[in-house]
């Protein structure tokens, strides 16, 4: 059998759907030099002794998760009654998603995937609103949690994965085909690995480009497109963010929690600016998932900060994970179980 790869696949990815291992990949692919090597979309690949999956999501971390695979699992999530909404798209023109559980009349944000290396907060988030519809279907309860009737109340609004393009490109690298090869390879000095990029395609940080003190924090951040911490020229200039503007300014969100992974720690403060019941709030979502809530990073420019500024309503900035990102693939098994909680209980943190 021949798999012609996709955007945004990898050897892990590929052997997953497949149902082999990478190493069998790497065994009848000998162009292919190590289970981490990039594979650029169109390369030719060679498929043996394949089981197909039908099981499209990967409870065990055995693979990473992009957009294709977000794409992948709409059809089911649509079919049991999750909303599927494009809120905008990235510089490559791929669809932004925002998916839409509950009825309720309390409006709740979750967002994931701002950094590029930090795909395990999209996966989450995914997988998160996929099991919430199907509790709410089966009227099951989740961890004692009355999903039904708690999904009566809150409307939760997910947008898993802010910034597709960037996923792409820490998963499959650069490759000539690519519309920004020059203009990445520039930015990255030439290397061509791309773990430690965060930033959009364009070498904007997509967490620095809110007006919250964002003059500060651009001052103290790269002055050029980088592959991290680069402000851009001013608040909201990629499209990735105003998406996330638009949609926030559209609703009217009680509170949000914005996903990212690094120190398994709440950042819940923005310069005295949160409002009093933040304090609880974190305490509860802390208890949850033992992440240690921290008042403020010292930072600027973030969405939370934007939000907390922008409504005087609560923000918080989870962090999942640690060690270097991208975390390993295995390392989402952790991510899945110590967040599950503290998401299921970020819907009711308006009920005190
Ligand atoms: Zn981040």
């Amino acid at each position: 059998m021949r798999h012609i790869v996709n955007e945004g696949e990898t050897i892990a990815k590929i052997a997953y759907m497949y149902g082999i291992r990478p190493f069998d990949l790497l065994l009848f692919n000998r162009h292919l030099d190590s289970e981490s090597a990039y594979v650029k979309p169109g390369t030719k690949l060679h498929i043996t002794n394949s089981i197909s999956q039908s099981d499209p999501f990967d409870w065990d971390g055995k693979a990473e998760f992009s957009q294709v695979d977000l794409e992948n699992i709409l059809p089911l999530m649509k079919s049991m009654g999750v909303g599927v909404e494009i809120i905008g798209y990235s510089v490559m023109r791929k669809p932004i998603y925002a998916l839409t559980v509950g009825r309720g009349e309390k409006e709740i944000f979750y967002s994931g995937g701002w950094h590029a290396n930090e795909w395990h907060t999209s996966k989450f988030l995914t997988l998160f609103i996929h099991q919430l519809a199907l509790k709410d279907q089966m009227d099951e309860e989740w961890e004692e949690y009355r999903i039904q009737k708690l999904l009566d109340h809150v409307k939760l609004v997910v947008v898993p994965l802010v910034n597709p393009d960037g996923v792409d490109l820490v998963l499959q690298g650069i490759y000539k085909e690519h519309p920004f090869y020059d203009q990445i390879l520039q930015m990255n000095k030439g290397m061509t690995g791309f773990d430690h990029w965060s930033s959009n395609i364009r070498g904007v940080d997509l967490n620095h480009q809110w007006a919250a003190g964002w003059e500060i924090e651009a001052e103290e951040s790269p002055q050029q497109p980088w592959s991290r911490h680069y402000s851009g020229t001013k608040p909201l200039t990629e499209p990735e963010a105003k998406a996330i503007y638009r949609l926030t300014k559209e609703h009217c969100f009680n509170y949000v929690l914005a996903f990212h992974s690094q120190g398994q720690v709440i950042y819940w403060g923005y310069r005295g600016l949160e409002p009093a019941e933040s304090n609880e709030m974190v305490r509860r979502l802390s208890l949850k998932s033992s992440y240690t809530p921290i008042h403020t990073a010292d930072s600027d420019g973030g969405y939370k900060d934007w939000f907390i500024k922008e409504t005087g309503k609560p923000g918080f900035t989870i962090e999942v994970g640690v060690g270097t990102n991208p975390l390993s693939p295995k390392a989402f098994a952790e991510v899945w179980s110590n967040n599950c909680l503290l998401a299921l209980e970020g819907l009711c943190l308006w009920d005190r």
